[in-house]
C-alpha cells in the first residue's frame, strides 16, 4: 500500500509465467494487438499510436519529450510535485527552453497561473501531471486544452497514477500525448509504460527537423513494429506483455466505472478511518487523489520507525514523504487490486497499533 508497485492479482502473475514465445509468433502478435486495443479503452482514445513502451513509467515520460521536443523548443511545465520536476529535467535534457509554473506542495495548480504564463507566448508543449503521487493531489485537467490552444501547444499528461484508478479520457480532454506505468492502478508488475499519441502529436513527430535523440524510444521506429509491418526494432518483453494483457482484461471485466467507484469508495473509508485516529490529511478534500493519500506524521512520532514496524509486524508497506514532505508525511496507496476493504481495514488497524 505504498506509492506503487501495487498488489498483483494471481491471474496476472500466472500470465507472466506462461512459456516465453517469439516476439514475431502469430499468437504473440495477436496478444499485442489486443493489448493495444484494451489500452485504447482504458485511456479513452481512438489514437492509433497507443502502445506499451518496454520500460517503466519514467521511460514513458522520456518518450513523450524526446519525440515531441527539439533543441530550442519552448516548453511549459506545470509543477505541483516531484514528477512535474522530473518532466522539467527531462525536457531540459532535450535542450528545450523550460518555463515553469508552480503550485505549493499539497495543492493543485491554479489554471489562472498557467494561463498567465501562456499568455502572449508560443509553446511547443504544455505538460502537466494528472495524479501527483508525491503529494496525493488530483489535478483537474478540464481547463488545460483551452490554455494549450492559446499558446499553440501540444498537451502532454502524466497519467502514471491515474490510469485505471480515476477517469483518464484522452480524446474528451483533447490530450495529445500521455504516458502511464503498469505497477500503479493497472496492478501489473513494473516494467512497461503505456503511451498514446494523438494524430496531431504524430504529425509533429513526423515533421521533425532533427532525428529523435534516443534510438530506443524513437516512436517512428517503434511504430513500424507495432504497425502492420512488424519491423524488428527491439525484442518485445513477451512475458510482461502477457501480464499487461491479463491485467487489462481484468480491468475491463470489472468495468471502468465500477473500478473508479471502488477506488473512490475505499479511499473515502480510509480517509474516514484516518480521521477517526486523529491523523491529519494535508490535501484539501476537493483535490484529494483516491489512489494515493498523504497523511501528516503526528508531532513526536518517528515516521521511519512506524513504517518499519508496519512492514515487520503486519507485512504492510506504506510510503514515506517526498520533497517538502520528506520525514513529515506518509503516503498510503489504494491502487488497483490494493483498493479493497481488507487493505483499508488492515492499514487502519496496523497504524493504530504502531502509533500506540
Ligand atoms: C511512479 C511515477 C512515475 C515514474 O514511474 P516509474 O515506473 O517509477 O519509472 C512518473 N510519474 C508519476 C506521477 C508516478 O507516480
Amino acid at each position: 500500500m505504498g506509492p506503487g508497485p501495487s498488489d498483483v492479482p494471481p491471474r496476472v502473475l500466472e500470465a507472466l509465467s506462461r512459456p516465453t514465445i517469439g516476439h514475431l509468433d502469430p499468437v504473440f502478435l495477436q496478444i499485442l494487438d489486443e493489448t493495444q486495443g484494451m489500452l485504447r479503452q482504458v485511456f479513452g482514445t481512438k489514437n492509433a499510436l497507443t502502445l506499451p513502451m518496454s520500460a517503466t513509467g519514467s521511460a514513458g515520460m522520456e518518450t513523450c519529450f524526446v519525440n515531441l521536443v527539439e533543441p530550442d523548443d519552448e516548453v511549459l511545465i506545470c509543477r505541483h510535485g516531484v514528477f512535474g520536476g522530473r518532466m522539467a529535467e527531462v525536457a531540459r535534457r532535450c535542450r528545450a527552453n523550460v518555463t515553469l509554473v508552480d503550485a505549493p506542495w499539497g495543492e493543485a495548480l491554479d489554471p489562472d497561473d498557467v494561463a498567465k504564463a501562456a499568455k502572449g507566448r508560443s509553446f511547443k508543449v504544455l505538460a502537466v501531471v494528472h495524479a501527483e503521487t508525491s503529494t496525493g493531489v488530483l489535478q483537474d485537467l478540464a481547463p488545460f486544452r483551452t490554455i494549450a490552444d492559446s499558446c499553440g501547444a501540444l498537451l502532454v499528461v502524466d497519467a502514471v497514477t491515474s490510469l485505471g484508478g480515476v477517469p483518464v479520457e484522452l480524446d474528451r480532454m483533447g490530450i495529445d500525448a500521455a504516458y502511464s506505468g503498469t505497477q500503479k492502478c493497472l496492478s501489473c508488475p513494473p516494467g512497461l509504460s503505456p503511451v498514446s499519441f494523438s494524430e496531431r502529436a504524430r504529425r509533429v513527430l513526423s515533421t521533425r527537423k532533427t532525428p529523435v535523440q534516443s534510438w530506443y524510444l524513437d516512436l517512428n521506429l517503434i511504430g513500424q513494429y507495432f504497425g502492420g509491418e512488424r519491423v524488428y526494432h527491439h525484442t518485445a518483453p513477451v512475458n510482461m506483455i502477457f501480464a499487461l494483457h491479463e491485467a487489462l482484461r481484468a480491468i475491463l471485466e470489472e468495468g471502468l466505472e465500477h473500478r473508479y467507484a471502488r477506488h473512490r469508495q475505499q479511499a473515502e473509508a480510509l480517509w474516514q478511518g484516518l480521521d477517526a485516529l486523529g491523523l491529519e490529511l494535508p490535501v484539501a478534500r476537493g483535490v484529494r487523489l483516491p489512489p494515493l493519500t498523504l497523511v501528516r506524521v503526528p508531532m513526536g512520532v518517528d515516521e521511519r520507525a512506524v513504517r518499519a514496524r508496519l512492514l515487520r509486524e503486519h507485512d504492510l508497506e506504506i510510503g514515506g514523504g517526498l520533497g517538502d514532505f520528506k520525514g513529515k508525511a506518509w503516503r498510503i496507496g489504494l491502487m488497483g487490486a490494493s483498493a479493497t476493504t481488507r487493505h483499508v481495514e488492515l492499514c487502519l488497524a496496523a497504524l493504530e497499533e504502531a502509533l500506540r
